[in-house]
Formats: structure tokens, C-alpha cells, sequence
């Protein structure tokens, strides 16, 4: 018992200073791996340098690159030197450049001011509609300059993403003016508070019972009145022996001798069609009308032959002023006589569209349609 006593106190002790021994073994084994990886961690990723040979060797081995990197070398005192001098004179010749942009505009020199002087005195007082008739103020503001024709078609089913067709509204909603003809209508939302404005002027100064017969169309109402024509259209053939003549179109009344016949059976494909209806209505997705910004004037005073919009409706009072002074109330005559060429469309008396009062004026001060202004203005480099 003794023994074991003593081997048991020996065996602690024994153990105690194994321990004690082991341990302190330890910590300086510790305190060098410490050291080790404290040192080590600097090339820490050079211990990956035991890798770093093929980073170090990359080095050396660019020797390769060296190679090149004299060649580069001895170039790019060529390069470099040009490089720092060419941006300098970039950096030099650009702060001129950057404040040259008007530059395009002074060459041009048409360009009217941005905001136009209004030459004009109102009889009504307007402060009510001024935020309508000039939203913008902007010439480099295209918010209401959406140019819709042949050429630039609004797709079908895209009508969504045109920002002036989701504000509309109908006629019948304005009660400062008395819309009687289509109030069911409807109209861009700042175009129709503008029309009022331009309404109410005109009938203070005798110009009354102004009214419209077209606004907004949609895809499908102008796709419905074009088949509607192509429909009626037919390739018609005199009913005079005489006469013989032939014609396309919806009257059955000769265009040569003026008599009306019932023959009808000419053959005629869609495609003609279509072609005469285009030449009087637009192809669905390339009317003015789809912009929610065109609308169609008439005066409900004037002769009923009035409401078949011709063109005889620009010689009479209302038909000249509006041509006159629409400007003044962000509208401008979409299809004037001298630019049927580059419109593609008629001229058209009653036809104004809405853009806005500075792009009105400053359209009128350079005699430029929708067409040439738009195009006009990304000339400038001020559009995109
Ligand atoms: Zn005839
Ligand atoms: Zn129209």
C-alpha cells in the first residue's frame, strides 16, 4: 500500500514535472511557430510562396517579358511621352470643347431663343392656363414633340408606353369652355387646358363657337376608319360608252364626265386599296391623331360643309386667326400648304397640334413643320 503510495505520490510527481517539462516544451515550440508564421505571414502569401517560386520565377521568367518590356520600354519613352503630351493637349483643347456645345447652334444661327419673347397680349387673362400653354419652357424639352407618321409608326399595342397618351381626357370634362360636337372625345390632359385657353381668346375677340371633330384616336379607331375606307373603295369603270374612263376610289361619280355609275366589278387588289386610302387617311399607327395631341378645328357657326374639314377653312376668320395666333397657345399647323412634300400629308386648315408654346414659336420663327424641327433639333446634339 505504502509502495504504491509512494509510486502514487512518486507517479505525480514524476507526472507533475513531465508535465511542467512537456509544457514548456510547448510554449517555446509555440512561441517559434508564432515567430514562424508571425514572419511568415508577411510572405504569408509568399508561404503560398512556397508557390511564390512560380510568382518569383514569373518574374525572372519574364525575362520573356522583360525581353519585351525593354522593346516596350524603348517605345514607350515614345509612347509615354506623346501619351502625357497628347492628354494635356486633349485636356487643354477639351475645356473649350465642352463649352463650345452652343457652338452647333450659333452655326446654325437659326436658332431662336430659348424662351421666346410672346409678342402677343392676351385678352383673357391666362395666368390660369400659363403652366399649360408653355408646360416645359424648354426648347430642349421634348416631353410633347412625339412625331408620329409614315415613317415613324406608334406599333400596335405599344400605345402604353408613350407618356402624353396615358394623360387624357374628355372634352365633356372642361367646364370653362362649351365643347358640343365630340365631347366624348378625348385629348391630352395639358393639350386640352391649352385649347380652352386658345377657345376662350378667340371667342373675346369675335371668333366664336369654335369646336373640334377629331382628337386622340387609338390603334384600333384608326385602324377601324382606315379599313372602313379601304372597304368603300372600289375600281370603278363610266357607265358613258363615250367616257370609258376608269377610276379607284369610293365615289362612283366619274371623275372625267361627271357621270355617276353603278360599275363597280373592275378588279382591284388590297394592296391598291389601301394605297388610294392612304392618299386622303393615314394607316393605322401613323396618324397625328394617336399622339393624343392633334385635334381637328371647327366652327359650329359656319355653313354644316364646314364640319367636312376642307380647306376652304383657312380663308375664312377663325380658319386665319387660329393660323395666326395658335402659336401663342402651344399649337402649330401640323400640315401647312408649302410643306405637303416633307409632311407627306395635304395641307390641312383645321388640323393643330399641340407641342407646347416655345416650341410653337420658335417652329413659326424658323418655318420648320414637326418633321424638320424634330430633326432640327437633334442636329443641335442637344436631342437624343
Ligand atoms: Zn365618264
Ligand atoms: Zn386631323
Amino acid at each position: 500500500m505504502k509502495k504504491r503510495r509512494k509510486k502514487k505520490k512518486a507517479l505525480p510527481l514524476i507526472a507533475a514535472l513531465s508535465v511542467i517539462a512537456l509544457s514548456v516544451a510547448l510554449v517555446v515550440l509555440a512561441i517559434q511557430v508564432i515567430a514562424q508564421i508571425g514572419s511568415g505571414s508577411e510572405t504569408g502569401a509568399t508561404t503560398a510562396t512556397g508557390k511564390p517560386e512560380p510568382v518569383l520565377p514569373h518574374d525572372t521568367t519574364d525575362p520573356s517579358v522583360n525581353t519585351k518590356a525593354p522593346d516596350l520600354a524603348t517605345t514607350p519613352s515614345v509612347i509615354t511621352t506623346p501619351a502625357p503630351v497628347t492628354t494635356p493637349a486633349v485636356s487643354v483643347t477639351e475645356p473649350p470643347v465642352t463649352t463650345e456645345p452652343p457652338s452647333p447652334i450659333t452655326t446654325t444661327e437659326k436658332i431662336p431663343e430659348p424662351t421666346p419673347v410672346v409678342d402677343y397680349v392676351y385678352n383673357v387673362n391666362m395666368e390660369k392656363y400659363e403652366k399649360y400653354i408653355d408646360p416645359t419652357g424648354d426648347l430642349w424639352d421634348d416631353a410633347y414633340l412625339l412625331l408620329v407618321n409614315a415613317a415613324n409608326p406608334i406599333a400596335k399595342g405599344t400605345e402604353d408606353g408613350y407618356d402624353v397618351l396615358s394623360h387624357r381626357s374628355k372634352f365633356s370634362s372642361c367646364k370653362d369652355y362649351e365643347y358640343t360636337h365630340y365631347s366624348s372625345l378625348y385629348f391630352n390632359d395639358t393639350a386640352l387646358q391649352a385649347l380652352t385657353a386658345m377657345f376662350l381668346e378667340a371667342e373675346s375677340q369675335g371668333i366664336k363657337t369654335l369646336d373640334i371633330t377629331s382628337a386622340y384616336r387609338s390603334y384600333s379607331k384608326q385602324s377601324s376608319i382606315f379599313n372602313s375606307n379601304c372597304n368603300k373603295t372600289y375600281h370603278w369603270m363610266c357607265d358613258d360608252e363615250w367616257c370609258a374612263a376608269d377610276w379607284i376610289g369610293k365615289s362612283s361619280t366619274c371623275p372625267v364626265c361627271g357621270v355617276k355609275t353603278s360599275n363597280n366589278t373592275l378588279e382591284i387588289t388590297q394592296e391598291e386599296k389601301e394605297a388610294n386610302v392612304a392618299t386622303y387617311s393615314c394607316a393605322p399607327g401613323t396618324s397625328d391623331h394617336q399622339t393624343g395631341l392633334a385635334v381637328d378645328i371647327i366652327q359650329r357657326s359656319l355653313p354644316s360643309r364646314f364640319d367636312g374639314l376642307i380647306q376652304e377653312f383657312g380663308e375664312t376668320e377663325a380658319g386665319k386667326w387660329l393660323a395666326a395666333n395658335a402659336k401663342y397657345f402651344g399649337f402649330v399647323l401640323r400640315f401647312p400648304q408649302d410643306k405637303e412634300d416633307i409632311t407627306g400629308i395635304i395641307y390641312e386648315p383645321w388640323h393643330f397640334r399641340y407641342v407646347g408654346r416655345t416650341h410653337a414659336m420658335a417652329m413659326d420663327e424658323m418655318n420648320l413643320c414637326l418633321e424638320e424641327y424634330v430633326e432640327y433639333l437633334h442636329s443641335t446634339g442637344y436631342f437624343q
